[in-house]
């Protein structure tokens, strides 16, 4: 068994969101696929079929809870390693205009081969978030931004407020240290145009601290952000 399914089930319910036989069969397929893949790519730590389904599964359709309106909305989920949240959300709302972004090479080919599997369709494109926020065709392009264990808050401000158009939001996938993460990053908002809304608690079963950071976009990020990776890392906001 690739996936535990009733688990999968269980917890999706508990966020008040119904799922079809046919999406929990994509699940399936989704987590074969990364075990098997797992075996000669570093793809996730995270494999036995309970984990699959709450922490990788479960934990990114949590985002649906908070955005009610996201069908057919274009959304950029920013380091998406194996496709974490982006390809759930997809598997959920077939409709969204989705761009998964990384900067490993590897883990976009297994993200391709999970969308050409599952016969759906995104972008999938390689590049550092904070080169390709620079982009004319990316640049204040998108309605969301979501993004899971890819950097503390005020660094993910800078690679991720560029993106999203003025009255976009960010979703920022947090854990124990959201509110002291959510702290630190006032200055990042500030200069980034941001401005935070609300911290939405999600239960699931088992029972980690989840909390997802509802950061909305009020203002232009000006020119320079952001700014070169090594600047961000030695001087971050
Ligand atoms: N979001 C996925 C998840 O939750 O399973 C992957 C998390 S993994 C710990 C962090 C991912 O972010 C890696 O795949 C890495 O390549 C990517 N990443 C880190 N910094 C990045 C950057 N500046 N631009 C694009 N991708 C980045």
């Amino acid at each position: 068994m690739a996936l535990d399914t009733g688990l999968l089930i269980e917890n999706i319910i508990m966020l008040g969101i119904e799922i079809s036989p046919e999406q929990v069969s994509m699940f399936e397929t989704y987590a074969t696929m990364l075990q098997e893949t797992n075996r000669y790519v570093n793809l996730t730590a995270i494999t036995s079929p309970e984990e699959v389904a709450v922490k990788h599964f479960a934990d990114s359709v949590s985002i649906l809870s908070v955005l009610d309106t996201a069908e057919s909305s274009k959304i950029i989920d920013v380091g998406t390693g194996a496709g974490f949240p982006g390809i759930p959300l997809l598997i959920m709302y077939p409709g969204l205009q989705l761009t998964l972004a990384d900067s490993t090479a590897k883990k976009l080919n297994f993200v391709s081969n999970v969308l050409d599997e599952l016969g759906l369709q995104a972008e999938v494109v390689h590049a550092r978030a904070e080169e390709l926020a620079h982009d004319p065709d990316y640049r204040e392009r998108f309605d969301f931004a979501v993004s899971r264990a890819v950097a503390s808050l005020n660094v993910l401000s800078e690679y991720t407020l560029p993106f999203l158009k003025i009255g976009g939001t960010l979703v920022a996938m947090k854990g124990l240290k959201a509110q002291e993460e959510l702290a630190g990053a006032k200055t990042a908002l500030t200069v980034l145009g941001g401005e935070f809304n609300k911290a939405v608690d999600i239960n699931l079963t088992d029972n980690a601290e989840r909390k997802l950071l509802i950061i909305n976009k009020v203002k232009p990020a000006p020119d320079k952000y952001p700014r070169h990776g090594s600047q961000i890392s030695k001087k971050p906001l």
